[in-house]
């Protein structure tokens, strides 16, 4: 005999259910003699299996750490927002925009951001340009 949880494609209802066999479920579905318990609808399927993530102390911990991890990106993704609006971007240029600003053109400048290596942020720091570091989370990340 095996056990599988069942879910309704229709209404969303799971539910447990025996077979002799895995094949036994597939005979069954093939036949549409699977039906959902609530609405009768044969759109019945097995779910997969759920691994179980929080069984021991050490994957809690993770748990915790992710939740922590979870927070702190969101205020994160807030400087970001704020800085997306009100600074403009210059990318990999960062270190020469930022210079350019500080020596050429200080009437039009304006706030930027963008990547630079911890190099580049000591040498404008030893120039007199102030530059801050933020941790910044990847777009495509949530
Ligand atoms: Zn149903």
């Amino acid at each position: 005999m095996i056990k599988y949880k069942l879910v309704c494609k229709n209404c969303d209802l799971k539910f447990d259910s025996w077979f002799a066999s895995s094949k036994e479920y597939e005979r069954l579905k093939k036949k549409n003699l699977l039906s959902c318990h609530k609405c009768n609808s044969f759109k019945v399927e097995k779910t997969i299996m759920a691994p179980q993530l929080i069984n021991s102390k050490l994957k809690t911990n993770e748990k915790i750490n992710l939740e922590k991890y979870n927070k702190v990106k969101k205020i994160i993704k807030g400087y970001q927002k704020f800085i997306k609006q009100n600074f403009k971007y210059v990318g990999d240029n960062f270190a020469y925009e930022a210079r350019s600003i500080h020596y050429n053109d200080k009437k039009k400048s304006k706030a930027i951001y963008g990547r630079a290596s911890n190099e580049d942020l000591k040498e404008l720091k030893d120039e007199g340009i102030d530059a801050q570091m933020i941790p910044w989370v990847d777009e495509n990340e949530n």
